[in-house]
């Protein structure tokens, strides 16, 4: 049901600090906020006039050096080390599988260990390198509340949302596998200079909402566009929603990243159908929430998502009505052509179709790509792989349902 759900899908609070405890208790150092980082070292004893210094000599070896163990810090005193190493963790989830596709593209199906109660989960992540640049598309949550009908995520009921830790370990983790930290020799201090990483940009489009585990999301971004971690432009930041209406202000305002709008179709009859959040929050609240985000202009334009489905949304009268919609909208259109998956009704559309589409909202002055498909021989689209994984599974009862193809916006 749409837009239900999302009290429950609160993500696990993290453990306390009790010191001793195995691996998977003790509490991340990923994804806490200086002041929470600072808090948690105060809890074991690290004394108050020490605590600016090891929150910024710490979050260096995390955000800048991209360690992962404890013990290579060089400038922390071993008793030191050893006690964060006691108390807490930097680890990196487990990799489930990683695929590489012949274009470059990769995915990788990781495991996070069981929070409180819960088991664990698994989730994707893509890397799509392109001319001159690279894009890491992130998921925010285990399934999706949200059931957009040419979804294959949205066949998959929601686990959970995913805890800041998680959102960053996967940008964290890609930089590891794509040798995007400095070299561990390199002197301490050493930044990794923007121009030469593979991971140039992030767009929060894979598995789930975003915006319905806003607090999360919020705090891995602002960790992710740290200028003195891992320093990812806002600007090559994107986050990607369905349209939930009342976040979209704070989003802007609060986390300040480029915004997408999965639109599809530009009559509420037919939103109703593709993504049905439209029902709650319909074009006419969508269009005026974007016309107020903060900071939009002609250089900080809102992306729009639109898949083609053959005779369903891919006519010439759905592109005018695109065309008037988005008036007076800094917009870019980014048509995807639809990924069919087993059981889908739907089709892409004709390539002639998709091309006569394009040519027309051009004519009008919009930029318009249509994104080529990437990694089909990995099944890049998200959901695919976890899919696959489950499929396998399956046989071992683990309750998982069939997955999706199109995630959140397929490609950047
Ligand atoms: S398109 Fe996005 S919001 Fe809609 S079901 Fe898929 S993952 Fe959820």
């Amino acid at each position: 049901m749409v837009g239900t759900d999302v009290m429950t899908a609160a993500a696990p609070t993290r453990p306390a600090v009790s010191p001793a405890k195995g691996q998977a208790e003790k509490p991340s150092l990923i994804g806490l906020n200086r002041e929470e980082m600072g808090d948690l070292f105060r809890e074991v004893g690290i004394p108050d006039r020490q605590i600016k210094m090891r929150v910024s000599q710490i979050w260096n070896w995390i955000y800048v050096r991209g360690v992962s163990d404890f013990d290579v810090m060089a400038n922390v005193a071993k008793d030191m080390r050893a006690m964060l190493k006691q108390n807490f963790t930097i680890a990196r989830p487990e990799i489930v599988e990683e695929q590489v596709s012949n274009d470059g593209t990769r995915k990788w199906l990781l495991r996070f260990p069981p929070r409180g109660a819960g088991r664990p989960v698994e989730i994707e992540t893509v890397y799509i390198p392109e001319e001159g640049r690279g894009t890491l598309c992130v998921s925010s949550q285990v399934g999706c509340t949200l059931t957009c009908s040419f979804c294959h995520t949205g066949t998959q009921r929601l686990v959970r949302n995913l805890t800041s830790e998680e959102i960053l370990s996967q940008l964290l983790l890609a930089r590891d596998r794509l040798g995007d930290f400095p070299d561990r020799d390199m002197p301490i201090g050493t930044m990794m200079p923007a121009e030469g990483r593979k991971i140039t940009n992030m767009v929060m489009m894979g598995m789930g909402e975003p915006l319905y585990n806003f607090e999360e999301v919020k705090k891995a971004l602002l960790i992710a566009s740290d200028g003195d971690g891992l320093s990812l432009s806002k600007r090559r930041i994107t986050l990607s929603t369905s349209g939930v209406v009342p976040e979209i202000f704070r989003t802007g305002e609060e986390i300040g990243v480029m915004l997408a709008i999965s639109l599809h179709a530009v009559r509420d009859d037919l939103r109703d159908m593709l993504v049905p959040i439209n029902k709650k929050y319909p074009l006419k609240d969508l269009i005026a929430a974007c016309r107020a985000y903060p900071g939009l202009s002609n250089a900080r334009r809102i992306t729009f998502e639109y898949v083609m489905l053959k005779d369903v949304n891919d006519s010439l009268e759905d592109a005018k009505g695109l065309i008037q919609l988005l008036k007076g909208v800094p917009s870019k259109i980014n048509l995807i052509p639809f990924n069919p998956w087993p059981g889908t009704n739907y089709q892409c559309s004709d390539w002639a179709q998709i091309e006569k589409f394009a040519d027309f909202i051009n004519a009008a002055g919009y930029a318009s790509p249509i994104r080529t498909p990437r990694g089909r021989d990995i099944l890049a689209a998200c959901g695919q792989l976890k899919s696959d994984s489950e499929r396998m599974r399956k046989t071992d009862r683990l309750a998982f349902e069939a997955m999706m193809i199109v995630g959140h916006g397929e490609d950047d």
